[in-house]
């Protein structure tokens, strides 16, 4: 059985009233305010199973269950055919916070696996994700305004004009942080930004 899903960010939805059916559906959040990517698929559901396999994975440094997360998301490419149409995987920084922590991206080693799949090629070091504070001494005005959404900066703006890209992350809660990426993509001169993540939260408002 298919699960009725958000168009925008995937978020999987109460079943469809026949008004609804048929037709494209969005859950609150993007109705609300639509995010900057053209749209967000996930692998699973963000579950208390999953968090634990993403909690070991991300802060027991279990690179092999790290790179098995990843061959899930690669089977679910045969779900989501669109996704192989993106040929630039950009990998979401990790936070300026936890990367004095920790030696690795899990985005990219889940982008890894899914390029393997897609055939697309990973860009590791297109988006920059510093705090705001040291972004607005190190940047020029002109700078600033170009390149810099939420704590993103787009540190290689050659790569990304012109071009589809799909953003990589763990995770999508509110959708917001992949939205700020897709913003300087889009701002830098992309043509197009989706994402992929491994896993979705699902929330109490849209009726779970
Ligand atoms: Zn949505």
């Amino acid at each position: 059985m298919q699960v009725p899903f958000c168009h925008c960010c995937g978020r999987p939805l109460p079943a469809l009233s026949k008004k609804t059916r048929g037709k494209p559906i969005y859950c609150h959040t993007c109705t609300a305010s639509r995010p900057y990517f053209t749209f967000s698929r996930s692998a699973t559901a963000y579950t208390e199973f999953m968090r634990a396999l993403i909690h070991r994975f991300k802060y027991q440094a279990d690179l092999d269950l790290g790179r098995a997360l990843g061959r899930v998301m690669a089977q679910q490419v045969d779900r989501y055919p669109i996704l192989k149409k993106y040929q630039k995987i950009i990998p979401i920084p990790l936070h300026p916070e936890a990367a004095n922590r920790r030696t690795f991206n899990q985005a990219l080693i889940l982008a890894d696996q899914v390029a393997d799949v897609t055939k697309g090629r990973v860009y590791p070091d297109v988006l920059l994700r510093l705090p705001g504070s040291a972004l607005q001494h190190t940047l020029g005005r002109r700078q600033r305004k170009q390149g810099l959404a939420g704590e993103f900066f787009l540190a290689r703006p050659e790569l990304v004009g012109g071009q589809k890209i799909l953003l990589i992350d763990d995770i999508l809660t509110t959708g917001n942080t992949l939205s700020q990426a897709a913003r300087v993509l889009l701002r830098g001169g992309a043509t197009e930004v989706a994402a992929f993540t491994l896993a979705i939260g699902i929330t109490v408002q849209d009726g779970y």
